[in-house]
């Protein structure tokens, strides 16, 4: 299956399961959230015409070019009288234009004169350095639509609207299991034949940076009844993925307990790393099996996983940014796979980390983000490929 054929249908499966419920957060709570209800303006911004510079507002259609007595001082915060015919007002950044006044000039363009009067030196349109009311937005206009993903930029733009909480999907809660007997969990001593679990913490962590709720179930042994236990004593989740488990392995105790109580598939993608990823449902509940690989399991994850995510909460755009990079090495031999090879840019060039094996994590620690290399390309040095900066997926 191709990666873009694994795409669609997870995204379908994730808009026939929408996250239903939201709740109203602080801004302070609300990084990493999805906005439930759009974001409607309830004042003009920026609420009056204000001065985008430190000098003089005056008004043009009564000015000749003489020089002009300053009438007002107005500071920002502060409320300006009207303008007086014939006078100027000293003004300072983002404090509100006087009634009257339509431009403003910069400090610099301008000459005090002896008697206290200001020159000014350079012709003036009406309009300059005004910031006009309702620029940003105007009252009743909708500035940010349900389904945005919240981060500081849109945080602060909800606050430069006043808005102290926002309504946003419940957090999506993610039952993280790592399946294998091999497995230890770091600060244990290590038995014959035992690894270090790297997914859990990999995934649990990825999970919270994308505002979603972890139920850390740890390591699930490679035994039918005990993974069947595990499965049954689920609480309320709304997505189960595990790592592992999901190759064709006879150890595939997980994959066992899934096809007696619900339905799983086995996909076979056409992505490297990550082969086999399995979808199904238990007990109504949509799984996801990533493969056990660390390196399969980070790029499934963030090439499927994410997006599926995003959407179960009505993000409508989850397609990570990408950028073309030329190769900064050769790909002499065509995969039968998409290939996502741990990069870094270097001198502009998108270079690979020596050790692409599935089994390496140590190679997108070292790396920048992903380059995508097509099934059945060849590349050389200097070929334009597309790179996913990690920075796009992590978040
Ligand atoms: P599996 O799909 O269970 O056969 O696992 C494939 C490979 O990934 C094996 O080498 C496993 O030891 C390794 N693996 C599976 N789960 C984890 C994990 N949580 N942390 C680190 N390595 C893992
Ligand atoms: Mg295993």
């Amino acid at each position: 299956m191709a990666v873009e054929e694994a795409l669609e249908r997870l995204l379908a499966l994730a808009e026939a399961a929408p996250i239903k419920g939201s709740e109203s957060v602080a801004l302070a709570d609300a990084q990493g959230r999805v906005l439930a209800r759009e974001v409607v303006a309830e004042l003009d911004l920026p609420p009056w015409p204000n001065s985008a510079m430190d000098g003089y507002a005056l008004r043009l259609a009564d000015w000749q070019g003489e020089p002009l007595p300053v009438s007002q001082r107005i500071f920002a915060g502060h409320a300006p009288a009207s303008m007086q015919p014939g006078t100027c007002a000293r003004i300072f950044t983002g404090a509100p234009l006087p009634e009257g006044a339509d431009c403003v000039e910069m400090q610099e363009n301008t000459e005090v004169l002896q008697t206290g009067q200001v020159r000014f030196l350079e012709p003036l349109k009406p309009g300059q350095n005004v910031r006009p009311q309702g620029q940003e937005a105007r009252v009743g206009e909708q500035v940010m639509a349900a389904g945005t993903r919240l981060g500081p930029i849109q945080l602060g733009l909800a606050a430069t609207l006043g808005h102290a909480r926002l309504e946003v999907v419940r957090k999506v809660r993610v039952a993280v299991l790592s399946t294998g007997d091999e497995l230890v969990e770091p600060g244990q001593p290590l038995g014959p034949g035992q690894i270090y679990n790297s997914n859990r913490r990999l995934l649990a962590s990825w999970l919270q940076r994308l505002g979603c709720e972890v139920v850390d179930v740890g390591i699930l042994a490679d035994d039918l009844q005990r993974t069947r236990q595990c499965l049954a004593g689920l609480g309320d989740v709304d997505l189960i993925l595990s790592s592992g488990g999901v190759s064709v392995g006879e150890a595939d105790y997980l994959g066992m307990a899934l096809r007696e109580a619900g339905e799983l598939a086995l996909w076979k993608l056409a992505i490297k790393p990550g082969k086999p990823l399995t979808f199904g449902h238990f007990r109504g509940v949509p799984v996801i099996g990533l493969p056990g690989n660390p390196a399969s399991t980070l790029v499934t994850f963030a090439l499927l996983t994410r997006p599926y995510l995003l959407r179960r909460q009505g993000v409508a755009q989850v397609a990570a940014l990408r950028f073309n990079v030329p190769a900064g090495f050769d790909w002499p031999k065509p995969g039968g796979r998409r290939e996502y090879l741990r990069a870094r840019i270097e001198d502009g060039q998108a270079r690979i980390y020596k050790n692409q094996s599935s089994g390496v994590l140590r190679s997108a620690a070292w790396a920048e983000g992903l380059v995508e290399v097509r099934e059945g390309t060849t590349l050389r040095q200097g070929d334009i490929v597309s790179f996913i900066p990690f920075s796009e997926l992590l978040d």
